[in-house]
């Protein structure tokens, strides 16, 4: 059934980030995302430091309470040492602020008077300096949509971070390559509303960053964050969509999220359920924790018995008259178990948790030792429990989250950041970050955005405009689109005007649809700007038939060398040619001829020609 995400009274911005192409923001080397094995390995540990305000950010607190170290591998020739934060960074890069002032005002946005660099903390490890710089660029823009203005209140310029390459309990593995690549980071106001009016904006907003032609292209170069909520819901944010395709059914999936999770604090309400006590008190743990060790020393669980091998033991909690909310599903395949299980791995890094909603017998947990946890934790029928078999300080911070998080359903929906599923379903990544997160960077002067460097910035034709006007030119819709954001839409252009005896139109077949027909072939072959002009020269020239196009394009060399086995037979010798076939099949229909004569002559001759040669000789 689809859902009714007006009437659930949706909300939904979307926040986009492109990398540019050309060089880091911060210093100079290349934007270069490398898969060679890296050059060196720098270990480091990472600590959260209060802002200015003088308070620690909460999304810092969540990740300091993780422990971790992190490996920063990098290469000679492409990162230097202001990605190692061991130099300060240089000024801002001319080339991604002209680029970002461009997109700024094609976005209609008001461009600001100084560039100001901030800091703002980030301390997952994925930026060295445990800051990630940023600045505003432009205002207030927009953007037109089918359904309305979709409001662009910022316009931002910022650097990329670190790659995750590894990731273990303890560590994690950055590659630097990406850290200090532009990203363009475009925010709009959350007047999207609905899933299909979230994909149209995402994909306008991506064509018309795509039209400056400074953006980075392919898998990673741009990343899409949306902001949901509904009425009587709270914003969350849905980081790491990388396929556009899934925004709408991230949308519409979040929708019922926050319905499900809204209906369950409603049914708490109307039940009297208590809210477990927290796990961490003012005194230490709470006496809800029970230690269910004992009961699991003779398991013939494998995953219990390994983990009270590792000086582990299996701690547990009683969820008074909860019985069968946990498996309440939020999600598809998604219960509300699932999500106690997510915010217990993310705080304490634990495999998971188990909780009386599921089937316990899938982990080697008997029903003799299910009785002994229920007896032990004095649960009745109408109550549940959770367990965790680690060590015991990471059991106890697994259900401190864990019930941190059960505490929430109390309440509604919690506002935090979850992370994009390939299905469309979401799960727990982090706290929503506080807004005590940006500073000032000293190490960097503003930059004054003047009068004369406005002015020198010239829009480029916006995508959708630049299709417009290919179609006026004769080409199809779909070629026009396809020619618009090509690549060589600029070559296509220079060769309209280069080639004035070819039709426009023709001339977008030869650049962009014959690769395609090619590569249905199997034949990847990149040719140049200099094969499509020779091959476009002598079309014109009147040299090849259009009919030897595909072929010479699929010679294995240069169109130059290829064109002279392709060139037309001067009229004369057609004639010949072709009396010799007539001659060679006496009493063939004119049909058949007509064929043999295309198989024998394909691409010497217009087939045009041919037919007209064969008329005169074969009288139909
Ligand atoms: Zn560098």
């Amino acid at each position: 059934m689809p859902v009714d995400c007006k009437a659930l009274g949706l909300k939904c911005g979307i926040e986009i980030h492109q990398q540019l192409e050309g060089e880091k923001l911060f210093c100079r080397c290349p934007t270069a995302i490398r898969e060679d094995l890296p050059h060196f390995v720098v270990k480091r540990r990472l600590h959260a430091v209060a802002g200015e305000s003088g308070q620690v950010d909460i999304a810092a607190l969540a990740e300091m309470r993780k422990n971790r170290h992190f490996i920063y591998e990098g290469y000679q020739d492409t990162t230097c040492l202001v990605e190692l934060d061991e130099t300060p960074p240089l000024p801002v890069s001319p080339a991604n602020l002209h680029a970002a002032l461009q997109a700024a005002l094609l976005l209609h946005a008001k461009p600001v008077d100084d560039l100001r660099v901030m800091r703002k903390t980030v301390v997952d490890g994925s930026n060295t300096s445990g800051f990630q710089r940023t600045a505003l660029v432009g205002l207030d823009g927009w953007i037109e949509t089918s359904a309305g203005r979709v409001r662009i209140p910022t316009v931002i310029l910022e650097e990329d971070s670190c790659r995750i390459i590894r990731e273990e309990p303890d560590a994690a593995s950055y590659r630097l390559d990406r850290l200090g690549i532009p990203l363009l980071e475009i925010g709009t106001a959350p007047d999207i509303t609905s899933p299909a009016h979230c994909l149209e904006t995402a994909e306008k907003l991506g064509l018309l960053l795509r039209s400056t032609g400074r953006v980075k292209r392919g898998l990673g170069t741009i990343r899409q964050d949306i902001n949901v909520s509904i009425a009587g819901g709270v914003r969350v944010e849905i980081k790491g969509a990388q396929e556009l395709r899934l925004l709408p059914k991230l949308v519409e999936q979040e929708a019922l999220r926050q319905h499900a999770l809204l209906g369950l604090r409603d049914e708490l309400k109307r039940l009297r359920i208590p809210a477990p006590p927290p796990v961490a008190t003012a005194e230490g743990v709470s006496r809800t924790l029970a230690d269910l060790t004992p009961h699991f020393r003779k398991t013939s669980s494998k995953l219990i018995l390994r983990a009270l091998q590792h000086k582990g033991c299996m701690l547990g909690v009683r969820l008074q008259g909860m019985a069968g909310l946990l498996g309440r599903e939020l999600q598809p395949g998604r219960r509300l178990g699932t999500e106690l299980s997510d915010h217990a791995k993310v705080a304490a890094g634990v495999g998971g948790l188990f909780h009386s909603d599921e089937a316990l017998g899938k982990y080697g947990i008997t029903p003799e030792e299910t009785a002994a946890v229920r007896k032990e934790l004095a649960c009745d029928s109408h109550d549940a429990f959770l367990m965790v078999a680690d060590t015991p300080d990471r059991a106890r911070r697994a259900l401190d989250a864990a019930i941190a998080r059960l505490r929430q359903a109390f309440q509604g929906v919690p506002a935090e950041v979850r992370k994009a599923n390939d299905d469309g379903t979401t799960s727990y990544l982090r706290p929503m970050p506080g807004a005590a997160r940006m500073y000032p960077e000293t190490d960097i002067p503003p930059v004054p955005v003047t009068r004369e460097l406005l002015a020198s910035i010239t829009l480029p034709e916006g995508i959708e405009h630049r299709s417009q006007r290919y179609q006026k030119l004769g080409l199809d819709k779909d070629l026009a689109e396809f020619a618009a954001k090509h690549e060589r839409s600029a070559l296509f252009d220079a060769f309209t005007r280069q080639f004035p005896g070819l039709k426009p139109a023709y001339i977008a077949e030869v650049l962009f649809a014959t690769e395609r027909a090619l590569r249905r072939e199997g034949v990847e072959r990149k040719r140049t700007d200099e094969d499509y002009a020779a091959l476009l020269a002598a079309l014109e020239r009147g040299d090849i038939a259009k009919e030897a196009v595909l072929d010479i394009l699929r010679e294995q060399q240069p169109v130059v060398q290829a064109l002279s086995r392709y060139r037309t037979l001067p009229d004369a010798a057609l004639r010949d040619a072709i009396k010799a076939i007539v001659q060679a099949n006496p009493g063939v229909p004119l049909n058949a001829l007509i064929g043999r004569a295309m198989e024998s002559l394909r691409g010497k001759a217009p087939g045009k020609r041919i037919v007209e040669e064969l008329r005169r000789l074969v009288p139909g």
